[in-house]
């Protein structure tokens, strides 16, 4: 990307500002100045502008256990967000793969790598999502066979993928899904004319949940972890 443009998508600087900022000596890439505006930039070099990280030289990749009551998003005038829980450093880089409701909990994914993420999120890469849900009602007789026929979704006008639901009791169910539409497993299950009261996801692709992690507790995802998306 051209070092004017990530100025501008950077800070709240217009683009021609941002130009300036450039010319004007604020702006360092991997420790030099640098002062054409035009300058390609690559993914994970250190960039400043007047002292000011906006971008690391090195990728985060973090796995925290959403407490609920949190929300999947950057900053929110009324409600706590997941940034909140990270630390002051990587906060302003990272960003989610995957939302999760404000009131479900489990596995979260930040990262500031954004085609890592992509891999991660993208319907057509069909990645395992895996969901613990427990519902208002007993989960009904033919649940499984209606997940695995996918359910018709008029505001996207798509069918999902088939889905497993595998019962654990009377209103408690794994569920995993491979796309992630807007309260996917919430609409599935009030198709099936039930409500999702609680809703934990405990794996994404190969990446599962730390059980030491407590709920708001994050740590860095392993090298193996990484690679397996
Ligand atoms: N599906 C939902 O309905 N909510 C979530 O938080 C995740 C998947």
């Amino acid at each position: 990307m051209r070092l004017d443009k990530f100025i501008c998508k950077h800070t709240d600087l217009s683009h021609r500002d941002s130009r300036w900022a450039v010319a004007a000596g604020r702006v360092t890439v991997a420790d030099s100045l640098i002062t054409d505006p035009r300058a390609e930039i690559d993914r994970f070099v250190r960039v400043t502008l007047d002292g000011r990280v906006l971008q690391e030289c090195q990728a985060h990749y973090i796995m925290l256990h959403k407490p609920a009551g949190y929300l999947s998003a950057t900053s929110d005038p009324e409600h706590p967000t997941v940034m909140e829980l990270m630390p002051d450093l990587l906060r302003e880089q990272l960003h989610i793969g995957g939302r999760l409701d404000r009131a479900s909990t489990g596995l979260l994914i930040l990262t500031n790598d954004g085609l890592w993420s992509r891999r991660l999120t993208e319907p057509g890469k069909k990645l395992p999502k895996v969901y613990r849900v427990t519902t208002a009602e007993p989960i009904a007789a033919d649940a499984e066979q209606r997940f695995a026929e996918g359910f018709y979704f008029a505001t996207e006008d798509l069918t999902t993928t088939p889905a497993q639901l595998e019962r654990l009791g009377e209103r408690e169910a794994r569920v995993t899904i491979y796309e992630g539409r807007y309260h996917q497993i919430k609409r599935m299950f009030a198709r099936v004319g039930n409500r999702v009261v609680e809703l934990h996801r405990e794996k994404m692709g190969l990446i599962e949940l730390d059980l030491a992690l407590t709920p708001g507790e994050f740590r860095a995802l392993t090298e193996a972890e990484v690679a397996s998306v």
